[in-house]
């Protein structure tokens, strides 16, 4: 029999209500050892699903520790598919860890790090890939992100990998039927159909994969770094985007707002923007990239901003500078361009062939929206439709997508050069099993327990 856990589900500090939950074969017995019920005290044991209001008090003396709401659910039906209570207490810290004591002195343990869900996951309710989900909707910070994680927790995503597993399967089937009774009057499985079928197999994964990208950066956030050297306009964009766009740290009680990195919210794009001179401004533009945080920002951006002063000339700062970001994944805004412009596109071509160039006038707000869009254009590029919901956002699921894509590539290269089907078939297999950790599917105890290690306490 499992052990009976417990945890406060809900976050530190005040609130209206703060709620204790416990979960396992013992949560009722707990709660009729602690929890005493106003109007209806001689009701024993306490009704499955219906709410009771009463105190919660501590047997050892006798003394009320909280006036609350409490209900019991009884398994299969609940959210860890174990007998579950919750109670509802005043949303206060002393409240909350005192209950929750006395559910630990009365027989529970205190629940590790994502518990309740792991047992959901091991007691059959959610698959792996859906439990995952879970952690993405609490940590959620924009409708998109909040939309994708819950898609996945709905199941999308493992539904879209079972339809991909029952294609493998019959090709299998296919594979082990004409290996193991050749003779028999079965249709014979040419090496053109094989093909057909690994091509299919794989086109599906491929697509699968094409949303990762995207899928990441709705979930993690976008790392944009602004760079250009003293003057140029840095603050200012900062500023701007700032204004017409969501802060959302400053949305995020307990969170602390940096002056060099704000988290914005750009067409539902969570975007991490540093500005990478905000820390000192000093000589040498490049040399304040030394700054660690800076330079840091620097090489983890997903994308540069690079700003220079349009109504003046290029200067060496502006050309190292470029130089610096080279082919790295950039916009180019050639600012200011309210005073004239000395600066040709042509030139910053040569330095950064791969930027794509926009004229701004940041004090203007001229061009922001341009930049804006261009942001949001390199995120939903190509394949994925911004209202797409289904996205790979997990790099556990990503990776194992790409091998089990290898594997399909390596079996379909063997199909061509009509190499033995029992070679073949052990590639499909493996792709069939690969495919299938991803909700879950024989993933040994320390995947899970990694997977369960990011969660926050009580979920
Ligand atoms: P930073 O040092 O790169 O952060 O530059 P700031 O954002 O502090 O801007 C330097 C100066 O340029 C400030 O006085 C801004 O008001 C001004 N500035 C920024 N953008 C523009 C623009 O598009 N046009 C004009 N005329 N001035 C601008």
């Amino acid at each position: 029999m499992e052990d009976t856990i417990a945890a406060i589900a809900t976050a530190y500090g005040e609130g209206g209500i703060g709620v204790i939950r416990m979960s396992g074969s013992q949560a009722r017995n707990i709660m009729d050892s602690i929890f005493v019920s106003k109007y209806t005290k001689d009701i024993k044991p306490i009704a499955n699903k219906r709410l009771y209001y009463g105190h919660i008090i501590d047997p050892a003396n006798n003394q009320v520790i909280d006036e609350v709401l409490a209900v019991f659910m009884k398994a299969p039906a609940t959210y860890t598919k174990e007998d579950v209570v919750e109670i509802y207490c005043h949303g206060s810290i002393v409240a909350l860890r005192k209950t929750l004591a006395l559910t630990l002195r009365n027989g529970a343990r205190l629940a590790e790090k994502g518990e309740f869900t792991k047992r959901a996951f091991l007691n059959g309710r959610l698959d792996l890939s859906q439990a995952e989900a879970v952690i993405d909707i609490v940590r959620a910070k924009t409708d998109k992100s909040f939309d994708v994680a819950l898609t996945q927790m709905e199941g999308a995503l493992s539904e879209r990998v079972k339809e991909i597993r029952q294609v493998m399967m019959d090709l299998l089937v296919d594979i082990t039927v004409n290996l193991d009774y050749p003779d028999e009057d079965i249709e014979f499985l040419t090496y053109n159909k094989l093909k057909n079928s690994l091509s299919q197999i794989g086109d599906m994964i491929e697509r699968l994969m094409s949303t990762a990208n995207t899928g990441r950066i709705i979930r993690e956030g976008l790392n944009a770094a602004i760079i250009g050297k003293p003057n140029v306009g840095k603050s200012s964009l900062m500023n701007a985007m700032l204004k017409e766009t969501r802060a959302i740290v400053t949305e995020i009680p307990g969170t602390t707002r940096d002056t060099i990195e704000e988290v914005i919210s750009i067409r539902d794009i969570p975007v991490r923007l540093t500005d990478t001179a905000g820390i000192r401004e000093t000589e040498n533009t490049i040399e304040k990239i030394g700054i660690e945080k800076s330079k840091e920002a620097f090489n983890r951006a997903d994308l540069i901003i690079f700003i220079l002063d349009g109504s003046a000339e290029l200067t060496d700062e502006d050309i190292s500078i470029m130089m610096t970001i080279g082919t790295r994944r950039s916009i180019a805004l050639i600012n200011k361009i309210d005073l004239g412009q000395q600066v040709g596109e042509e030139k910053l071509r040569e330095y950064l062939p791969k930027a794509k160039i926009l004229k701004t006038a940041i004090k203007q707000d001229i061009g922001i929206d341009d930049l804006e869009h261009e942001i949001a254009g390199m995120v939903y590029g190509g394949e994925v439709k911004q209202e797409e919901s289904l996205l790979v956002t997990n790099v556990r699921h990503m990776e194992l997508l790409k091998k089990a894509g290898e594997a399909v590539a390596d079996a379909y290269k063997m199909a061509e050069n009509t190499e033995a089907l029992d070679f073949i078939e052990v590639d499909v297999r493996r792709a069939w099993a690969l495919l299938g950790e991803i909700v879950g599917e024989a993933v040994t105890e320390d995947i899970i327990d990694q997977v369960f290690a990011r969660f926050c306490l009580g979920k």
